[in-house]
């Protein structure tokens, strides 16, 4: 069996983005699988976060929102699932088997132990 994302994990360095972060600096991810949170927590000793002004919002409210409704679907049309949020351009909290938004992560502050690097651009 093959476990996705392990080299994410086990990498020296993890390069990302986030779904969202809060003016409070929380940082949020919605994830179909988990290896990409998973190696945004615990893993790499460096862990490098880009992540676009558009993505910053006022609250952990507004965040999920985000997370949910503007990243979520943005990457169902991207990846082109069989999703509702692909197929009919609005997310209908949907059980389909392509689901891409089943883990939401919530990071309040930098992980024990990582050296987490934020940019924003
Ligand atoms: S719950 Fe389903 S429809 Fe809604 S954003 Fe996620 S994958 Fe798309």
């Amino acid at each position: 069996m093959r476990v996705r994302g392990l080299k994410q994990v086990v990498s020296d360095v993890f390069l990302t983005s986030a779904n969202a972060i809060t003016l409070a600096g929380e940082i949020v991810n919605v994830d179909g699988s988990g290896n990409r949170v998973a190696a945004s927590i615990s893993g790499p000793k460096i862990i490098i976060m880009i992540v676009g002004l558009n993505k910053i919002t006022d609250n952990l409210s507004a965040a999920l929102e985000r997370s949910q409704r503007v990243a979520a679907e943005t990457n169902a049309q991207r990846l082109n699932t069989a999703t509702p949020c692909n197929s009919m351009g609005e997310c209908s909290d949907c059980a389909s088997p392509d689901r891409i938004c089943n883990i939401t992560v919530i990071q309040h502050r930098r992980p024990a132990g990582k050296n987490l690097q934020g940019i924003t651009m």
